[in-house]
């Protein structure tokens, strides 16, 4: 279903103008318009869905499905060294555009734009911390 204050369900639906990579029934590509690195895409689904909790099995299904594919085509175009592939959800994590997205990163080196940090801990934990932990989820799940 279209949201009409949507940016995204405008753009699959050709009023707002996007650079268009992919498209089939289900799922629309187009290039990010803040090109992070040269080929950052992004993947969206034509079913507007806000963000990965709100995502129906089968829309997630679909959505990721064509990711190999275009990003092999990145690949093929620009020759990275790599692709990081992001999905942010919630304000706290950087999402803006409140339709779920997946951004096809192409990275090429250090110093190309995109930059994931974080801190392990590994140490911290023992694998009977992280069962509990894991049994906790597992229940919600
Ligand atoms: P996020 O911050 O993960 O929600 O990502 C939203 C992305 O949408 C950002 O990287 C924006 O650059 C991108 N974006 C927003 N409006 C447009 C647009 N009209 N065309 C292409 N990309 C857009
Ligand atoms: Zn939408």
């Amino acid at each position: 279903m279209k949201h009409d204050d949507c940016i995204f369900c405008k753009i699959i639906a050709g009023e707002i103008p996007s650079a268009k990579v992919y498209e089939d029934d289900d799922v629309y590509a187009f290039l990010d318009i803040s090109q992070v690195t040269t080929g950052h895409t992004l993947v969206i689904p034509k079913t507007h869905t806000s963000d990965i909790f709100e995502t129906p099995e089968d829309v997630a299904a679909k959505v990721f499905a064509r990711v190999p594919k275009i990003a092999n085509a990145i690949k093929e175009v620009y020759n990275p060294k790599g692709v990081n592939l992001l999905n942010n959800n919630g304000i706290f994590a950087g999402q803006s555009v409140y339709h779920l997205h997946i951004h096809i990163i192409p990275r090429y080196d250090d110093n190309d734009g995109f930059n994931a940090q974080w801190k392990t801990r590994d140490d911290q934990f023992y694998l009977e911390e992280l069962q509990d932990m894991a049994k906790e989820i597992h229940d919600a799940i």
